[in-house]
């Protein structure tokens, strides 16, 4: 059961998953489990909105919802007494409460934002960016927690990629699954996710267009220009003749570096042979 429920949501190795199917071919009772076990799994996400997803959370007032409309965008925030749990541009607001109910399983009472809170927004929306934003991530399962927490350690100014988000939570090969936690990102620009771009150039994919993505790397300082000639031409790295080191290219020490001392990799390899070493600061490749 076990197994089969991994089958399910693709934990399986490959070789174990040949085992399973193999198993399954000739045992009808865990075929008819395996069915039982996709339609628990789609009744339980039918249910989701439903239940709290904790007495802790139940036994809690209802969330508060505000409208920041001094921003651009302006967006709803819903928030808790710890922190802000969901930031979505101005849509309907009866859509917005669905999408918070379905996430947190609770309802929301207009309140106003309170002022520290509401600063943050402001800031991240206009390029400022928040180092420490109050976000309350609520209850998340281990590979969102570490994406999200990932994405606040890209620096405001920067962009990384979404294979530098995937080592640096240590499952280098789960870039699609980390590229997918990225886009549900329930807090963004608290939570910076329009700073992850594509390694083979534009601005990717972003839940409020394109155009939004650029504007806001651009009002945070990124020269989104740059980054596509250097994607054309393959480049992933920089770095300098006289310290050895090598950076993503937007790294703050990259930027340092002198014209007669930059030199250019297109790959960890051609890099390391030559007898380059990862920035500390950015981490553009495992040491
Ligand atoms: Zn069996
Ligand atoms: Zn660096």
């Amino acid at each position: 059961m076990i197994k089969i429920d991994a089958l399910r949501t693709g934990e399986l190795k490959p070789a174990e998953q040949g085992e399973v199917h193999e198993h399954l071919r000739t045992c009808r009772s865990c075929d008819e489990s395996l069915g039982d076990v996709e339609r628990l799994a789609r009744a339980v996400k039918a249910l989701a909105p439903a239940v709290p997803r904790s007495l802790r959370e139940s036994n809690a007032i209802a969330d508060g919802l505000d409208r920041v409309t001094e921003t651009q965008p302006a967006v709803w925030v819903a928030f808790s007494d710890r922190g802000i749990r969901m930031i979505h541009p101005s849509g309907p607001e009866e859509e917005f409460r669905t999408r918070y109910a379905r996430r947190h399983g609770r309802s929301l009472t207009r309140r106003s934002l309170p002022k520290t809170l509401r600063d943050q927004v402001v800031a991240a929306l206009a390029g400022g960016g928040t180092a420490r934003p109050a976000v309350d991530f609520g209850e998340i399962g281990k590979l969102e927690e570490e994406v999200l927490k990932a994405l606040l350690r890209v620096p405001h100014g920067e962009v990384r990629s979404y294979s530098w988000l995937a080592q640096e939570i240590g499952r280098p090969k789960a870039v699609r699954a980390v590229a997918n936690v990225v886009a549900r990102n329930f807090v963004p620009f608290l939570v910076p996710c329009h700073r992850i771009v594509p390694a083979q150039g534009g601005v990717g994919r972003y839940g409020f267009g394109g155009d939004a993505k650029r504007a806001l790397l651009a009002r945070e300082g990124v020269d989104v220009e740059r980054l596509e000639r250097l994607a054309r031409e393959q480049i992933r790295f920089i770095g300098s003749r006289t310290t050895r080191v090598a950076c993503v290219p937007t790294c703050r020490d990259a930027r340092r570096i002198r014209d007669k001392n930059r030199v250019v990799f297109h790959g960890v390899r051609e890099a390391v042979k030559g007898g380059f070493r990862p920035c500390r600061r950015c981490r553009p490749f495992a040491a």
